[in-house]
């Protein structure tokens, strides 16, 4: 915790900072205060996210104001008014209504950063109904996985991703009733019991009346991966939007005239909570890039579009480190007022090299999966520590615990010990649970606290430090992924005996996915044998979880339970301490 390198607020403000005062408004803050700046659905009928994201912008003096600006691969621009996104997505709560599905069924979308995917999820959340997203990337398995444990009854994807990756599961899902395909009749005809999405919202009235939701009643499923077994579903409910809100107020400094960009895909919780919700409730301008990373590309969206706010991650920022900072200097970004990214720990040459590209550091935030919602985070008008996550938002209280020999738990007062980092949990965009996992659920809570599987430190102000993860969990380009789920797949492998999967750091994907492998008697390792199981892996599990490097092994270190021993894999290719090995099989 080194923090000579402090960075101070900038003196004179174009624009006010919403947090000016830390101490202040933590103080004051409320949630019951957070949730006044919303409307609430007409004649107290509830709460409901998509209200608050598009109908109450499309009813007031928003109404015309640009909601999306979507920039196609090609080149193309489709821009998107409150009014046309309140019609749109009034169409598509209609198709769900006309095709007998309701509230609480969920609806699973798969698609890259498209137009109809953002329709389809506030259309969903209009309709009650559970919007479950999941990203284009991934292979046939960790999508049947997901529309299983989900319960999937609908399908939004287009007829490309159908073919390729869905179509041979449908057998094996049987719950999965209506699937929606996006593209040309000729694409989606040939499909056997699929529906055209543009025919169905065709068709369909664009007047929608949201009926009566409860703050509690489930709207987001996100799934997200632990260190054994299946994907978990992370329940999270409509009133969530107050904490989408209040963040997108403190935490990302949303102002009225933001034009504002969030690289993340809707595939990932960033991408819903921050792409979607966050800058539609407060009815400003949010940017969509359907294409990859490409430095330029990024630069020139920056400039052409005029983005005031910018919410990234910290892979992209090490390539764009990668690419060097002259390449900035060709881009007028004067517009550029807020940088935030997200995802994993933001080195402090980072936040640095933001400063000398962007003339703004990089302000790193904290949060996951199940918190719904940006927890930790360095303020515009606040010193930031490069290196640290910043300090809990106001409305959060968040502390370093350690589990004793007991079970119970202690919080660490004396600033700089390492310990887990834990949550009170009263905020609503907390999830609610794992669907259908109660036991897993119950077990991320301990003496008031959510425990949430992240090593953290906190220094004599209350600046929270990343660590590490308490668990085997991998954190590769931002995407969370479980060892378990990997293991699984190589397994089914015919030449494969054992399997290890850890996390090898990586200087710009943080972490990349290792297997390390053992063949069964009749198998040599070789480098066809070793071609297959990359790809073997990578049509199954798709690009983002599959592993980029595989290692042969004889064997596998196990514990003496038969428990594959990741954390003495991964000090063996760190060449670190192997720590206690006492347990390991075959050891005296
Ligand atoms: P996910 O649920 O996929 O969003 O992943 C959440 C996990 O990502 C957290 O529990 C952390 O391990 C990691 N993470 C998120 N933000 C940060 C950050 N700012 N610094 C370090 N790790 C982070």
């Amino acid at each position: 915790m080194d923090w000579k390198a402090i960075i101070k607020p900038r003196d004179g403000w174009a624009v006010v900072p919403n947090l000016k005062d830390y101490e202040r408004t933590r103080a004051t803050f409320s949630w019951h205060q957070a949730r006044q700046q919303l409307d609430g659905l007409p004649d107290g009928r509830g709460i409901n996210i998509a209200h608050e994201a598009v109908d109450r912008h499309a009813a007031g003096a928003r109404a015309d104001h640009l909601a999306l600006r979507w920039l196609g691969k090609r080149g193309e621009v489709r821009d998107f008014t409150y009014k046309e996104f309140a019609r749109l997505t009034n169409r598509f709560a209609n198709v769900l209504t006309t095709l007998g599905v309701g509230k609480g069924d969920r609806v699973f979308l798969l698609a890259g950063r498209i137009p109809e995917l953002y329709v389809s999820a506030l259309g969903t959340l209009k309709n009650r109904s559970v919007f479950c997203p999941m990203f284009s990337a991934f292979g046939p398995e960790p999508i049947r996985q997901r529309l299983g444990i989900g319960d999937g009854r609908v399908l939004v994807t287009t007829a490309a991703l159908y073919k390729r990756k869905v179509a041979d599961l449908r057998q094996s899902l049987p719950q999965l009733e209506h699937v929606l395909l996006i593209g040309t009749p000729e694409e989606t005809n040939t499909v056997p019991g699929a529906h055209n999405f543009h025919a169905l919202m065709a068709a369909a009235n664009d007047q929608y009346e949201i009926q009566p939701t409860n703050p509690e009643d489930l709207a987001l499923l996100h799934f997200t991966s632990g260190t054994t077994g299946k994907p978990k579903g992370a329940m999270h409910v409509h009133q969530a939007v107050v904490a989408h809100h209040a963040t997108g107020t403190y935490a990302l400094d949303f102002h009225p005239d933001d034009i504002f960009w969030c690289t993340a895909d809707p595939g990932w919780v960033t991408g819903t909570s921050y792409g979607i919700i966050a800058p539609f409730t407060h009815g400003i301008t949010s940017i969509v890039d359907e294409a990859e990373f490409d430095a330029e590309r990024w630069y020139g969206i920056l400039q052409q579009q005029k983005v005031s706010v910018w919410y990234t991650a910290p892979t992209a920022v090490r390539m764009m480190m990668k690419v060097g900072v002259e390449v900035v200097r060709k881009y007028d970004l004067r517009t550029l007022r807020f940088i935030a990214s997200v995802g994993e720990p933001l080195n402090p040459e980072a936040v640095v090299w933001g400063q000398d590209a962007f003339g703004l550091p990089i302000h790193d935030n904290w949060w996951q999966t199940e918190t719904g919602g940006i927890m930790i985070a360095n303020y515009p008008a606040m010193d930031i520590r490069p290196g640290s996550m910043g300090r809990p938002l106001p409305g959060i209280k968040a502390g370093i615990v350690q589990r004793q020999q007991d079970g119970t738990f202690t919080v660490v007062t004396a600033p700089g010990i390492e310990g887990e980092l834990a949550l009170r949990p009263d905020w609503p965009s907390m999830f609610r649970g794992y669907l259908h996992e109660e036991e897993r659920y119950r077990k991320c809570f301990a003496d008031g606290w959510y425990l949430t599987g992240d090593l953290a430190k906190c220094d004599a102000d209350g600046y929270f430090w990343f660590v590490g993860r308490a668990d085997d969990v991998i954190k590769s380009s931002g995407h969370l992924i479980g060892p378990f789920e990997v293991e699984s797949i190589l397994m089914e492998h015919p030449a494969v005996a054992e399997v290890g999967v850890i996390g090898k750091p990586d200087p710009v994907a943080g972490e990349v996915v290792k297997a390390f492998v053992s063949l069964k008697q009749q198998y040599q390792p070789s480098d066809e044998l070793h071609r297959e199981l990359i790809g073997f892996a990578r049509t199954r599990l798709g690009a983002v979880v599959a592993p980029k490097e595989i290692a042969f092994l004889a064997n596998i270190p196990k514990t003496r339970s038969g428990k594959i021993m990741r954390r003495l894999l991964k000090a063996r290719e760190l060449g670190l301490p192997e720590g206690d090995t006492s347990t390991l099989e075959g050891e005296a």
